[in-house]
C-alpha cells in the first residue's frame, strides 16, 4: 500500500504504554499501576465537575483565569507567567515543538519518563540518555551528555519511575552550568509529595527569571483529578508567550479548571492524601524489604522495588502473579528496569491485599 509516509522520526518513536487497568477474572482489580491518588479526589472536586453538567455547550475559558489566579495565590506566583496543558504531557510536547529542531539533541536521565522521548521526537530531536547512579539522576553524567546540538534538557524530581529524589542543590548546580541556549524542564509531578524535605525547593523561584527554565505541576497525582487532563507550567514571559502561540485555544476543559479549583481549596483532601502516601510508604517499603526484595528510597507516592537475583521469581513473574489475584502494578521491562516492579502506594486495604498476595506469591 502506498499512503502517505509518517517523518521517519515519527516511525521510530514506541508508543506510550499506560499502567495496565484490567485482570482477567476481577471486576474491580487493585490498581496500583498508575501512580493515582489512592483516596481518589477531593468531593469538592467531584461537585465543581458535576455543577457543569447541564452547561457542557459553552466553551471554555481560554485562559482559565479563575484557576490562574487560584495557582498565582497558592503559589506566589505573576499569573501571566503560567501556562495549561491536557495534562503536564501536552506542555511537554509544546516545549519540543516550539524549541527542537530535527536534529536537535534532548538530554534526559537514563530511567526516564516516556512522554518526554515521544515529545521530543515528534519534534525530530535524538534523544540522549545520560547514566543514572544507584537510579538517581547523576548530575554531572547529564552535564557531559551535553552536545553543540542539545537544546532541552527533561529532570523529574522526585523522578519516576525510579521515586528517588535529588537536593535542590544539585538542580541549581544543574542549571547554573548549563548552556543558556539549553531549556531545561523540571518535570514536578511528584512535588507535592517531597515537600517536606528539608532539601527540597519547586524550582519557582529558580524559574522565575531564568532565561531557560519551565517547571510543570500536574492535577493528575496529589489532587487525584488524572481523568480530566491538566498540568500547568511556570516559566519566564518570553516562553510563555512562546508556548502559548501554539497551545490550541480550549486546551483546559471546563470540568477540568473548576475541579481544579475546588481540588486547590480542599486542602483537608490533599493533607489526608499526603498522610495515607507518608505512612504507607514506609510500612510497604518495610514490608518489601522484610520479605527479601530491595526498594528504591521512595519519594513519591509509589515505591519501585527491585527483586534480587535470590528471590524464587523474577519480576515479570511477580507481576502475573500478582494480576492473577487481581492485583496490578507496574512492570518496568520497557523502561529497561527489567528487574524492578514500580508500586503505587494505595489505601490500608489496597496495601494490606498486596502483602498477603506477595507472602504467597513469594513462599510458595
Ligand atoms: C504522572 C506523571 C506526569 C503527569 O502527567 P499528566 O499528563 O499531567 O497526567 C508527568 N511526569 C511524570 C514523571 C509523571 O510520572
Amino acid at each position: 500500500m502506498s499512503g502517505p509516509i509518517a517523518k521517519p522520526t515519527i516511525a521510530e518513536i514506541e508508543p506510550y504504554k499506560a499502567g495496565k487497568a484490567k485482570a482477567a477474572g476481577f471486576d474491580k482489580p487493585i490498581k496500583i499501576s498508575a501512580n493515582e491518588n489512592a483516596l481518589g479526589c477531593s468531593p469538592a472536586a467531584s461537585e465543581a465537575y458535576r455543577a457543569l453538567a447541564n452547561v457542557l455547550h459553552v466553551y471554555p475559558d481560554p485562559q482559565a483565569n479563575a484557576l490562574r489566579e487560584a495557582l498565582a495565590q497558592k503559589h506566589s506566583l505573576e499569573p501571566a507567567q503560567l501556562i495549561f496543558g491536557t495534562g503536564s504531557d501536552e506542555i511537554f510536547s509544546m516545549a519540543a515543538q516550539a524549541y527542537l529542531n530535527p536534529g536537535d539533541e534532548m538530554v534526559q536521565p537514563q530511567f526516564a519518563f516516556a512522554a518526554w522521548a515521544i515529545a521530543a521526537r515528534a519534534a525530530g530531536a535524538n534523544v540522549i540518555s545520560a547514566p543514572e547512579r544507584d537510579y538517581t539522576v547523576d548530575v554531572d553524567a547529564m552535564l557531559a551528555a551535553i552536545t553543540p546540538r542539545t537544546r532541552m534538557m527533561f529532570v523529574a524530581n522526585p523522578a519516576s519511575p525510579t521515586g528517588t529524589f535529588i537536593p535542590f542543590a544539585e538542580i541549581k548546580r544543574l542549571h547554573a552550568a548549563l548552556p543558556e541556549n539549553v531549556l531545561l524542564i523540571l518535570d514536578g509531578a511528584y512535588a507535592e509529595f517531597a515537600e517536606r524535605h528539608s532539601d527540597f525547593d519547586s524550582g519557582f523561584e529558580l524559574a522565575r527569571n531564568a532565561s531557560n527554565i519551565i517547571v510543570t505541576r500536574t492535577f493528575s497525582k496529589l489532587y487525584g483529578l488524572a481523568a480530566l487532563r491538566l498540568g500547568w507550567g511556570y516559566a519566564n514571559p518570553t516562553i510563555i508567550q512562546t508556548l502559548n502561540k501554539i497551545r490550541l485555544p480550549f486546551n483546559a476543559s471546563s470540568g477540568a479548571q473548576a475541579a481544579a479549583i475546588a481540588a486547590l481549596n480542599d486542602t483537608d483532601f490533599s493533607a489526608r492524601s499526603l498522610a495515607r502516601v507518608e505512612a504507607g510508604g514506609a510500612q510497604l517499603s518495610a514490608f518489601l524489604r522484610e520479605l527479601g526484595l530491595t526498594p528504591l528510597p521512595a519519594f513519591a507516592n509509589f515505591v519501585t522495588v527491585r527483586v534480587p537475583k535470590s528471590a524464587p521469581l523474577i519480576a515479570l513473574e511477580i507481576e502475573r502473579a500478582l494480576a492473577e489475584r487481581g492485583i496490578l502494578v507496574r512492570g518496568l521491562q520497557n523502561y529497561s528496569m527489567p528487574d524492578c516492579l514500580r508500586i503505587t502506594i494505595g489505601t490500608e486495604a489496597e496495601m494490606q491485599a498486596l502483602e498477603q498476595a506477595l507472602r504467597a506469591i513469594l513462599r510458595a
